[in-house]
């Protein structure tokens, strides 16, 4: 089997009620740039990374594909997927430019859209492949309901809403106001509306600073918070280890980390107590693959971050040992031939061959950007 044709894409599809926010960004729609790699069997893999798409920036994304990455796919067989991964880290000069970003989104695209061939062209999907079983039950915590730009009102009817009639068995919820009591507040509120088995967790998005994290970190343990995510900016080693040792609440991070090396760097001191790779930007289902052995190794937790890549990352969840759970944030299923489905708050097993990334004609139709 060989590629014949390496095609970028680019999707912007509207988010949940026209907007959301977090302590940092405010979104309207969710940006997929991606490709198609199509092979002279008549297969063809899907795969994209994760924006919030800025079209400007998307291209760049589409543009590294075609142009850096194509040509060294071309004539190709897509099944030898860690052979050609380590041909597309190391062989072109994209290390020059970027080892994170641009550059790893695009190649993170690309690794998926390799896997998602490889599981076809057994006629399997790619849980199965990778040596998943279908009796492991993967537990989905739901983000879509915490947002920061929802009242306190509607943040306590929609986690309980989530709870008591869809199911779930955890939330997560965003803080980052510009005055940290009213982020408490809203956690006790969250808190005594969703009773004390369910899970609770908490993310700042890299707002806070060392002070503040520690200030307002040490009060997260009184509402029984699961984790505090991303407290700090996303490379502050030494400030999370600081913080790690100040805080009762575990630390989850990694969903702006690009490298395994990332990971370990956090991972050694003693800075992380979850760790959340995004398939879409660590270098895809075979980066991921690595983080989550780091994670075994360190005796931390995996829980990869959503990233709108739901579909390719419940595959490698479920096949991996040290991954237990994946966030659920809804925004793009309808883009999908099969979309990740939960019920009862877990997820449903993937059925069809691939990596569940073949999105519809209809989406293209719908949300395509012209390249
Ligand atoms: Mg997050």
């Amino acid at each position: 089997m060989k590629i014949i044709e390496v095609a970028p894409f680019l999707l912007h599809v509207p988010v949940t009620g026209g907007g959301i926010a977090d302590s940092t960004h405010e979104i309207s729609h969710w940006g997929m740039p991606g490709c198609r790699i199509v092979t002279d069997s008549g297969l063809v893999g899907f795969g994209y990374t994760g924006t919030h798409a800025v079209a400007s920036l998307d291209k760049l994304i589409t543009s590294c594909i075609s142009d850096v990455y194509a040509p060294l796919l071309l004539g190709e067989d897509p099944r030898e997927v860690r052979s050609l991964h380590c041909k597309l880290l190391y062989d072109p000069p994209t290390h020059w430019v970027g080892r994170g970003g641009i550059t790893q989104m695009a190649f993170s695209a690309v690794d998926i859209a390799l896997w998602d061939i490889k599981a076809k062209a057994v006629g399997e999907p790619l849980w199965h492949l990778l040596g998943g079983s279908a009796g492991k039950s993967i537990e989905a915590y739901n983000t879509d309901c915490g947002w920061l730009n929802l009242s306190k009102g509607k943040l306590v009817d929609g986690c309980r809403r989530m709870i008591e009639e869809e199911g779930f068995s955890a939330v997560k919820m965003k803080v980052g106001k510009p005055d940290p009591k009213e982020d408490l507040e809203r956690i006790e509120a969250v808190r005594s509306a969703i009773g004390s088995k369910v899970r609770l967790m908490v993310d700042a998005n890299a707002k806070w600073d060392l002070p503040t994290a520690i200030q307002y970190g040490s009060r997260l343990a009184d509402f029984d918070v699961t984790w505090f995510e991303e407290p700090l900016w996303h490379d502050d080693v030494r400030g999370h280890a600081k913080l790690a040792k100040a805080i009762d609440t575990p630390i989850a991070l990694g969903e702006l980390l690009y490298n395994r090396h990332q990971f370990l760097e956090f991972a050694t001191a003693e800075a992380v107590h979850y760790l959340q790779p995004d398939a879409s930007r660590c270098g895809g289902i075979t980066g991921l693959w690595e983080i989550a052995d780091l994670g075994l190794v360190h005796n931390i937790p995996v829980s990869p971050h959503h990233g709108d890549m739901m579909q390719a990352q419940l595959h490698a969840v479920i096949a991996h040992s040290g991954c237990e759970q994946l966030e659920f944030i809804p925004w793009t299923l309808h883009c999908f031939e099969e979309p990740v489905c939960v019920k009862d708050g877990r997820y449903r097993m993937p059925e069809q061959p691939g990596a569940g990334t073949t999105i519809t004609p209809d989406c293209f139709e719908k949300y395509g950007i012209s390249l």
